[in-house]
């Protein structure tokens, strides 16, 4: 740091320059977030001081989170499901998972996640020292329910199923998958960290949520497709029980006991959340969501005219194309703006097709794809 202060102007000058070494959204096709909405942006700058660590202070911040997570619970199956903002998906599933080990309180306890899950549950697997067993998936990337079944044990805590995969967008069989839970006992947690705010929007209906008895916790992102600001995760609880293995003493805050892994919490994000979801409406959703899908059409028809396939019909607006030479064409999209990302097995690009991109960027991406090939 500098022993004298800069200048305002040469401080934001050097922001700028900062910023234009950043890449803006306009060609990536590999990110789960987007431009957050302008009204999303208004909010947390209005709310950039509360701090949801010690929510005593800052009440009406409080009170626009207990909102949220009602509005949240009735988009998710549930309007009486309990729960907080995190930093995101990687937070709401460790404590997902933190809440089972505690609750369940096994020596050597294991849990069962798809082939398909989020790294994260890497993370909790050495965090939490619960051990992971990874089920095979079926044809269509799906968690295979014997593959699963066969992995519980008397140590197994919680299975788990995705709802919007990472790499696929594919939802895992949450009905299925529950009854397993049910029948062995487990805590059930469903990740819709990228599907909660797309799922409930498609023409097609899916049993993926709290609706289906045996669910009992799940991740679902704002700062993804719910068009909020970062950092804005959400994690929810059928049962406010689940809460308290999470609760510790916090003596010296205007509040008795938290129930948050992190301290110091953002009310920004939590104000630009609700801001974005009482301005969009179900419709205004359902909109977003229409016009991804949309262009996840186009794109898919596009591709399919050069011979490019998808793994699978596109659920959602992720898709894997089986493009030949696949590295070498994405060096090629790249040097032209492109940024794809890969799924892993098998190898194929991931695309994903956000409220960031139009039909003219979709289309010319396709004529750009046909050059590379
Ligand atoms: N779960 C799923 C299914 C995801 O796709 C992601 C991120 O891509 C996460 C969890 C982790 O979310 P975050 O990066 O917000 O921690």
């Amino acid at each position: 740091m500098n022993k004298k202060g800069l200048l305002e102007k040469e401080v934001l000058s050097l922001l700028t320059k900062a910023k234009q070494r950043d890449t803006s959204y306009d060609k990536v096709l590999s990110s789960m977030c987007t431009k957050p909405h302008p009204i999303a942006i208004k909010a947390h700058m209005q709310f950039i001081s509360s701090n949801m660590g010690d929510f005593g202070l800052f009440q009406g911040t409080k009170e626009l989170e207990e909102e949220v997570i009602q509005m949240m619970g009735s988009m998710l199956g549930d309007a009486n499901a309990c729960g907080y903002l995190t930093t995101g998906g990687t937070e709401s599933n460790i404590q997902a998972l933190r809440t089972a080990r505690n609750i369940k309180n096994k020596n050597h306890p294991n849990m069962v996640v798809p082939n398909s899950s989020h790294f994260s549950f890497d993370k909790i697997a050495d965090l939490l020292g619960i051990e992971m067993r990874k089920a095979s998936m079926d044809r269509e990337f799906k968690a295979d329910i014997d593959s699963v079944a066969n992995l519980i044990d008397q140590n197994t805590i919680a299975l788990v199923g995705i709802a919007g995969s990472t790499e696929f967008g594919q939802i895992d069989p949450i009905d299925k998958l529950a009854e397993l839970a049910l029948s062995n006992d487990l805590f059930f947690h469903v990740d819709a960290a990228f599907g909660g705010f797309v799922i409930p929007f498609l023409d097609k209906k899916y049993d993926f949520d709290f609706s289906v008895k045996g669910v009992t916790s799940m991740t679902s992102d704002p700062h993804k497709m719910g068009m909020s600001t970062i950092p804005a995760g959400g994690l929810l609880f059928k049962d406010k029980a689940c809460l308290l293995p999470l609760e510790i003493d916090t003596p010296y805050l205007t509040i008795r006991k938290q129930h948050s892994l992190t301290g110091t919490r953002s009310g920004a994000a939590v104000a630009a959340t609700y801001a974005v979801m009482k301005h969009m409406g179900q419709d205004g959703y359902r909109k977003i969501v229409k016009k991804c899908m949309k262009m996840t059409d186009t794109l898919v028809q596009g591709t399919r005219k050069l011979g490019v396939k998808p793994l699978i019909e596109p659920v959602m607006n992720i898709v894997a194309l089986d493009v030949p030479e696949l590295d070498e064409v994405r060096k090629k999209l790249r040097a032209k703006g492109w940024i794809t990302s890969i799924t892993r097995n098998p190898r194929a690009m991931r695309i994903i097709v956000m409220p960031h991109m139009n039909e003219t960027s979709i289309e010319l991406f396709i004529s750009d794809l046909e050059l590379c090939l």
